[in-house]
C-alpha cells in the first residue's frame, strides 16, 4: 500500500470493526497490533449483545445501531453472529428495562418460566456473537479491502505511529491503561467455562445493574458458554481453576443437567473498564489521534456503533 491514511492500533473487535468502517469508506487503513485477532480479549467474549456494562451518553445509540447490523449479518448467515431467543431475569422485583421492551420478541416472563430465585424476568431476541469465527471473518474482510496488519509488537507511544499514518485510531483497550497512558482504565478479568451443549437452545441471562458473579448461559452450538465473573483490577487473562469450579456451581445449580455435562475448555479475558468509554478526537497540530476504547463488559454489543462515529470523524479529518 502507499502511505495510510490511518493507522489503527489494535486487533480485537474494536480495531476491526472500526477498520472494515473506514476501508469500506475507500480510507486506507493499516494495523498495529500486539496480539492477533484469536488472541486478543474479543476473542474470549461470550458474547451476547447487552447494552448495560458501559457508561456513554451515546451508548444506547451505539447498541441500537449494532443490533441492526448483527440482526442484518445473521440473516446474511455472517460466520459467527446468530439471533437467538432467550431469557434475562432478576432475583429483585424491578421493572424491565425500557431498552429490552423494544427489542424483538419482548414478552414479560410468568412466574413458571422463571427458575428457582429468580422473581422477574423476560423473553426477547438478542444478536450473540461466536468470537472467534467473527473476528476471523472481521480479519478477512479487512483484508480483501486492501488493509494491511502487523502483529506481535507492542508499541510504546501512540506519537510514534504517526510515522505510518497522519491520523492514529487508538483501539487498544485495557491496553489504553499504558499506551496513553490513561490510569482510569481498570483491567476487570473475566471467565467463562464451555460445556458440550446439553440441549439449551435459548440463552439465559441473569439480569444485574453491575458486573460481577452473574448467571449467564450461552448456546454455542455444540457448546454451551457458562459465565461469569468479573474481577476488578486483575490484569491476568489466564482463567482460574476456582472461578471456573464457582461459575460451574451457580450454573449448576440452576440448570441442573450442567452439573453432569462434559467441560470442553475455558476462556479468561481483560475487560477494558474505564468510568465513561473514551471515544473522541484528540488534536495533535496536523497530526490527530481518535481514541475508542474503554468499553468494559460491552464492547461487542457497541461496536458498530462506535465504528460509525470514528469513522465520521476520521472522514471528517480526511476532508471527505
Ligand atoms: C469473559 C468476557 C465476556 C464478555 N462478554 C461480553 C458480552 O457478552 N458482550 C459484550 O458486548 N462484551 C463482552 N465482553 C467485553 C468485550 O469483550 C470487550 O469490551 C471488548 O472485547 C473490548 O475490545 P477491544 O477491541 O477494545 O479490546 P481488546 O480485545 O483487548 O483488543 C485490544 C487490542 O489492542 C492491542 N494493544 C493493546 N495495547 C497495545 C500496544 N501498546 N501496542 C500494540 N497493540 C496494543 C491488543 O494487542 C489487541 O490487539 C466480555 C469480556 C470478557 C473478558
Amino acid at each position: 500500500m502507499d502511505r495510510a491514511d490511518v493507522l489503527v492500533v489494535g486487533a480485537g473487535v474494536s480495531g476491526l470493526t472500526t477498520s472494515v468502517r473506514l476501508a469500506e469508506h475507500g480510507v486506507r487503513v493499516l494495523i498495529r497490533a500486539e496480539a492477533a485477532p484469536a488472541d486478543t480479549n474479543s476473542a474470549a467474549a461470550g458474547a451476547i449483545w447487552d447494552p448495560i456494562y458501559a457508561e456513554h451518553p451515546r451508548v444506547p445509540a451505539w447498541a441500537e445501531a449494532s443490533y441492526k447490523v448483527f440482526s442484518r449479518m445473521a440473516l446474511e448467515n455472517f460466520p459467527g453472529v446468530r439471533l437467538v431467543r432467550g431469557v434475562e431475569a432478576s432475583r429483585l422485583p424491578i421493572t424491565s428495562p425500557g431498552w429490552a421492551r423494544e427489542l424483538p420478541g419482548f414478552k414479560e416472563c410468568t412466574t413458571d418460566e422463571l427458575p428457582a430465585g429468580f422473581v422477574h424476568g423476560w423473553h426477547y431476541t438478542a444478536p450473540i456473537i461466536d468470537m472467534p469465527p467473527y473476528l476471523a471473518a472481521l480479519q478477512a474482510m479487512t483484508l480483501a479491502y486492501g488493509a494491511e496488519m502487523h502483529f506481535g509488537e507492542r508499541m510504546t507511544s501512540l506519537p510514534d505511529g504517526f510515522a505510518d499514518a497522519p491520523i492514529v485510531v487508538n483501539c487498544s483497550g485495557s491496553g489504553a491503561r499504558h499506551l496513553v497512558p490513561d490510569p482510569t482504565v481498570q483491567p476487570i478479568r473475566g471467565q467463562l467455562v464451555a460445556i458440550k451443549n446439553p440441549g439449551h437452545q435459548e440463552f439465559f441471562a441473569e439480569h444485574t445493574e453491575q458486573l460481577g458473579e452473574m448467571i449467564y448461559l450461552l448456546p454455542q452450538g455444540d457448546l454451551l458458554l457458562l459465565g461469569g465473573s468479573a474481577e476488578e483490577g486483575i490484569a491476568d487473562p489466564k482463567p482460574d481453576p476456582l472461578v471456573a469450579d464457582a461459575i460451574m456451581k451457580r450454573c449448576g445449580d440452576i440448570f441442573p443437567e450442567i452439573r453432569t455435562a462434559e467441560v470442553v475448555g475455558h476462556r479468561g479475558g481483560i475487560r477494558p473498564s474505564r468510568p465513561v468509554i473514551r471515544l473522541e478526537h484528540e488534536n495533535r497540530g496536523d497530526r490527530h489521534i481518535v481514541h475508542n476504547y474503554g468499553h468494559s463488559g460491552a464492547g461487542v454489543s457497541l461496536s458498530w456503533g462506535c465504528a460509525d462515529d470514528v469513522t465520521e470523524i476520521v472522514l471528517g479529518l480526511l476532508g471527505r
